[in-house]
């Protein structure tokens, strides 16, 4: 399996805008973070992980002609405002994308996009609008997405429950603040962990910063974890110094065979 991290920054990308920061500024490309989004592979299978403002820039970067699936985290506009890209398979006239969404969630998505989710979808003739089908999961279902076996972890994220998963020897947590007591069990043998942090101090309402971040990895014991989410507070190559071992800082464009 293959794990492409699509964008690893945090709602506000980096750099930000208008921010003149040592970060926002810095000539290494690690420091350029669009939104969030993960790519599953497995040979020409895809699995997409939300549906970032960026969505077009980062699929065109990764290659990426065909999409076999997209789970959806949680509605933040961070995660889910490129999902009209995905019109760009509708277009050439691909199935419907079945799209995993919290049943939760669901409302609130077909909500926001009625166009192309509402009861009433508005097409006009000669337009092309994303080719989606919606499927409701539930906290600690264990789902098959797209060929991808995933056992559903909902996360504490403010007002939302975020939801990443256990996909054999990957674990995903995205816009965590906490993991649920009756969770850890289901991440115990990890190989490979992905987790969310903002920056070292300041603890935040609804994100892990790095701190909390670090406490997680070294209770779920991962050989690999990988931070991703991450703010202009974080200089990728301070932090990588600063990371105990088998802790990695995730950038765009990066890689995981596993
Ligand atoms: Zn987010
Ligand atoms: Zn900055
Ligand atoms: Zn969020």
């Amino acid at each position: 399996m293959k794990l492409r991290f699509l964008g690893t920054g945090t709602s506000f990308g980096v750099p930000v805008i208008g921010c003149s920061c040592g970060v926002c500024t810095s000539p290494d490309p690690r420091n350029r973070r669009t939104r969030h989004g993960l790519l599953l592979e497995e040979g020409r299978r895809r699995l997409l992980v939300d549906t970032p403002p960026e969505l077009r820039l980062q699929l065109v970067a990764a290659g990426v002609d065909s999409l076999d699936g997209v789970f959806l985290t949680h509605p933040h506009a961070d995660h889910l405002h490129g999902i009209d890209d995905l019109r760009a398979f509708s277009g050439r006239g691909a199935d419907p994308i079945p799209l995993w969404i919290a049943a939760e969630h669901e409302a609130e998505v077909r909500g926001r996009f009625p166009y192309f989710l509402g009861p009433d979808p508005t097409i006009q003739p000669g337009t092309v609008v994303p080719g989606l089908d919606p499927i409701p999961f539930r906290d600690r279902e264990r789902i098959d997405a797209a060929g991808f076996d995933l056992s559903v972890i909902g996360y504490p994220h403010g007002a939302f429950t975020s939801y990443g998963f256990r996909c054999g020897d990957l674990s995903l947590i995205v816009d965590a603040k906490r993991v649920p007591d009756d969770a850890w069990e289901l991440l115990t043998g990890s190989r490979i962990l992905v987790l969310n942090a903002l920056w070292y101090g300041s603890p935040h309402p609804t994100h892990f910063n790095v701190e909390e971040a670090l406490e997680v990895v070294e209770r779920v014991a991962p050989e690999r974890a990988l931070l991703t989410h991450l703010t202009h507070r974080l200089d990728h190559p301070r932090l990588e110094r600063s990371l105990p071992a088998g802790v990695e800082a995730a950038y765009d464009g990066l890689e995981l065979d596993f």
